[in-house]
């Protein structure tokens, strides 16, 4: 039979995936001799197997849990639901891929009316006995019989009023006892029945609650939102419990090695006294920094120091470590690797390189591309900064900026944010239901909690700047607003977070371009070294490309021509083409079209320098450039001194029932030669240009879009051809340039090698090639996709992330052909997916020259395409 139960003694740091994170470095630890509590982990696979087979798993899981539990009792000399000296224990989930948070935790289980009589006598402390008591029956019936949580806040709140007291630490033994009773009075009456008094039944009921926390809806979107495979399962962790609410010389708290926002090498975190593990995480009392542990009790925390550096020695990485003090005797109850922002991420990792800790390749796996595109982003200008007025300070607990309007409710932020505003997430404190609130907002502030409570950890996993702990903030959610001493602050106002000071201000701030700090340059410059692919970019703007450039752009990939023509000044004689009736009228339009077309690209050329330049010519379909409403058609009319008639004939001339499949690309070329003349015209004439008064040797790459049949493409070519040679004879300068085309047709893929004895280059159009071989309208697939994806017939949008089996099979094979028919043909990649890391490691092991994204995506390929040559180097050894 398979083994199901692992004892932490049996197990190891590398068994994640059986044993969860969490209950693999428990074991870790205890083999490492590390001060941890004893206890056994129930297997990920025991919970996939619940899910298939339900209740018959617990025929032979059962006793085999027993069986531990037994040998848990023994090394601990104490008993689960004893009358004297009861055994206590906290039973925890804990998944391969830590989900903070999102799935369930029950502690002190063990308690019942006898055995609570046994703790208050064993500890002398018949107060923390109760209070342990209480706590459990509230975490058992709000994880386990799902009865909800505020029904028993209102008791404890109530019994605050009645005995004049703040804090429930100052509630007596009796009045714990009074609650108690209350509590199981409540049980009593939502679950007719009892609370259960038989520990073993309460293990049992507790281990299935976690196996089904892994399937909540919060874990779900977790799950979703970081790519986390369903798959998984998660295991559970059962430990005898030490207790951080003894009194005054215990305590509870969590650190992390590094400074999470920012890297910097110094211990983080923050502690409370008499208290247990959940009160800082949830966020409920607001903790104190841990070096002042260092005063409360000296030797904790010098042996806590010892114990962290330790950890990160062994795992080489930044470690998020929870610990407590019982009676002054410090437990490590669990140690990951931490979250981090993406500017703690690189800051950490070329540090560690430094330290002669990492290499560079290491280094380079340890910052996640995605996550490195939050340090591009603007940050607020100083100078706006200076004028803003501050609203109150809070905790700076994840690095960014974000500007507004003020909502309470998670729900409130996705209708907000489905409107198109922006919106900041305000809340007393979040918890894992808030997550889509949380995603769907600019940032998040809370009026409680500290730097690790649930809202700082998940938005620094999500990049959001949040600020915690801003406690002046008086919150009223019931009347949507907020105060700060006299002043009123109501929903839909615009507020400011400065993450990395953690200081709230008034209204709305501008913000200005990131900085980029030296040790992401470095880290760039380790990528670049080890990096086989290009980046280049899509750009079709010089302002564009002087920032694709900034980030490291090695060359135009796409530029988009249409683009060009949407300017105010510029669509009006666009227009004036299309509703041309004539050649010679088309050609006097295009003939006005030229010079500012040839100033762009001059502008562009200049930008790029030497660098190579794939310049696209026209390709939607014309109907995008009219307007389609009667009033609008009315207006152009008159501003065109057309008829209102003539224009719109036109316009339904131009309908088409899928304009995408429809008189696009090339196609628009073999009925209106000119427009490409034109064009083709304008980049030659440019790269004479820049030649002549630069010396910038532009070697333009005119690339054809939309072919799908190669004598189309010869069609075409022989448009460039004439008007190059007509060009360069006028100027009598030689000049370089290459025609290749789009490969987004699949039966240009099919028949690439025909296509190969035309195209010196082929450019991979994934949106256009994805489109037509699912056969999904990239403009509508929105809809259903978001569908099929929960129902998992699709487990990723193909549009973002290449479809390797059929999409990527066109591609590869494109190439092939490609190859055989010009060895040294040029290949590329132009579409969206140029800038997703995933599809650039297909790139990657495609063996294509280079990918081309958008340039804020230019660092993220630069360093997902460092990684797929890391790690395909490594898979190949
Ligand atoms: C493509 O189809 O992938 C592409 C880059 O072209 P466009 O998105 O402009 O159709
Ligand atoms: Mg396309």
């Amino acid at each position: 039979m398979k083994k199901f139960v692992y004892g932490f003694h049996e197990g190891t740091a590398g068994m994640k995936s059986l044993l969860g994170g969490k209950g693999a470095n428990l074991a870790e630890m205890t083999r490492i001799g590390l001060p941890v509590p004893s206890g056994f982990t129930v297997t990920t696979e025991a919970c996939n197997q619940y899910y298939e087979e339900g209740a018959k798993l617990w025929n032979g899981l059962k006793e085999e849990t027993l069986q531990h539990l037994a040998e848990l009792e023994e090394k601990m000399g104490k008993k689960l639901g004893a009358v004297k000296n009861p055994l206590l224990v906290s039973v925890r989930s804990g998944s391969a891929i830590s989900m903070p948070g999102m799935m369930d935790t029950i502690l002190n289980l063990g308690l019942n009316d006898a055995s609570v009589e046994g703790l208050a006598e064993g500890t002398a402390n018949p107060r923390f006995a109760y209070d342990s008591y209480r706590r459990f029956i509230q975490m058992f019936s709000d994880v386990v019989l799902e009865i909800p949580k505020y029904k028993f806040d209102a008791i404890l709140d109530n019994k605050k009023v009645e005995k004049n007291v703040e804090e429930d630490t100052d509630l007596t033994a009796e009045d714990l006892k009074d609650i108690i009773e209350k509590y199981k009075a409540i049980v009593k009456k939502e679950c007719r029945a009892d609370f259960p008094q038989d520990v073993k039944d309460q293990l049992f009921m507790a281990i299935e609650a976690v196996f089904k926390s892994w399937n909540n809806p919060r874990a779900n979107v977790y799950r979703k939102l970081n790519d986390i495979p369903h798959s998984l399962g998660t295991a559970v962790n059962i430990q005898s419990m030490v207790f951080g609410n003894m009194g005054e010389t215990s305590g509870t708290g969590v650190a992390f090695t590094r400074d999470p926002s920012t890297g910097e090498k110094k211990l983080f975190g923050e502690f409370l006294m008499n208290a247990q593990g959940e009160d800082v995480v949830a966020g409920i009392r607001t903790p104190k920094p841990i070096l002042e542990l260092q005063n409360t009790m000296p030797q904790a925390y010098d042996k806590f120091l010892e114990v962290a550096n330790l950890l990160e020695e062994h795992y080489t990485d930044m470690q998020d470590i929870e610990f407590t003090i019982e009676n002054q005797e410090l437990y490590i109850l669990q140690t990951r690797n931490g979250k981090r922002t993406a500017l703690a991420a690189v800051n950490i990792a070329v540090d560690m390189v430094k330290e002669g800790r990492l290499t560079k390749e290491e280094a380079i796996l340890r910052v996640d591309p995605l996550q490195v595109e939050q340090l591009l982003h603007p940050a607020f200008d100083e100078k706006e900064l200076e004028k803003g007025k501050i609203i109150t300070k809070g905790l700076p607990a994840s690095s960014g900026a974000a500007t507004g309007k003020i909502y309470f409710t998670p729900e409130d932020v996705v209708e907000a944010n489905n409107r198109g505003e922006r919106a900041i997430l305000v809340r007393a404190e979040t918890s894992p239901e808030d997550i889509e609130g949380m995603v769907a907002s600019q940032g998040i502030l809370t009026a409680r909690g500290g730097m690790t409570s649930h809202a700082a950890v998940v938005a620094r996993g999500m990049g959001k700047c949040c600020i915690a702990g801003a406690g002046e903030m008086k919150i009223q959610e019931a009347n949507k607003i907020f105060m700060v001493g006299e002043t009123v602050y109501h929903e839909g106002e615009y507020i400011s977070l400065d993450g990395n000071e953690g200081i709230v201000y008034e209204g709305e701030i501008a913000t200005k371009e990131s900085q980029l700090t030296d040790n992401f340059l470095e880290l760039m410059t380790w990528a670049d070294a080890i990096r086989t692919l290009k980046i280049r970019t899509n750009a079709d703007t010089p302002r564009d490309t002087k920032q694709a450039i900034e980030f490291g752009a090695e060359g135009i990939g796409l530029c988009r021509t249409e683009h060009m023509f949407f300017e105010e000044s510029r669509i009006f004689v666009m227009r004036k083409m299309i509703l041309s009736r004539t050649e010679e009228e088309r050609r006097k339009a295009l003939a006005e079209l030229l010079p500012m077309q040839r100033e762009d690209f001059v502008e562009i050329f200049k930008a790029m320098g030497n660098r190579p330049v794939t310049v696209r010519l026209l390709d939607p379909p014309l109907h995008e450039f009219l307007p389609h409403e009667e009033e609008d058609i009315q207006q152009l009319a008159q501003k065109m001194q057309v008829s209102f008639t003539q224009l719109q004939g036109v316009v339904n001339d131009l309908k088409e029932m899928n304009p995408m499949l429809g008189h696009r690309g090339c196609r628009l070329a073999v009925t209106y030669p000119e427009i490409y003349e034109m064009q083709v015209r304008a980049i030659i004439e440019a790269a004479v240009i820049v030649k002549e008064e630069e010396g910038i040797d532009v070697v333009p790459e005119i690339m054809i879009p939309l072919v799908g049949e190669l004598k189309e493409l010869q069609y075409n070519k022989e448009i460039v051809l004439k008007i190059a040679k007509e060009v360069l004879s006028e100027k009598e300068i030689p000049l370089q340039y290459l025609v290749g085309t789009m490969i987004e047709v699949p039966r240009a893929a099919v028949t690439a090698d025909e296509i190969a004895t035309e195209a010196e280059f082929f450019s991979f159009g994934t949106n256009d090639l994805t489109q037509m071989t699912f056969g999904y309208s990239r403009d509508d697939a929105g809809k259903f996709i978001k569908e099929y994806r929960e129902k998992n017939i699709l487990e990723k949008d193909p549009f973002q992330r290449i479809d390797r089996k059929g999409v990527g099979k066109l591609m590869e094979l494109a190439s092939k052909l490609g190859k055989e028919t010009r060895p040294n043909i040029k290949l590329g990649i132009c579409g969206e997916h140029g800038g997703d890391p995933d599809s650039i490691e297909f790139c990657h092991i495609l063996g294509l020259d280079y990918v081309s994204c958008s340039p804020y995506r230019v660092p993220v390929a630069r360093l997902a395409a460092a990684r797929a040559a890391i790690i395909n180097k490594e898979q190949a050894k």
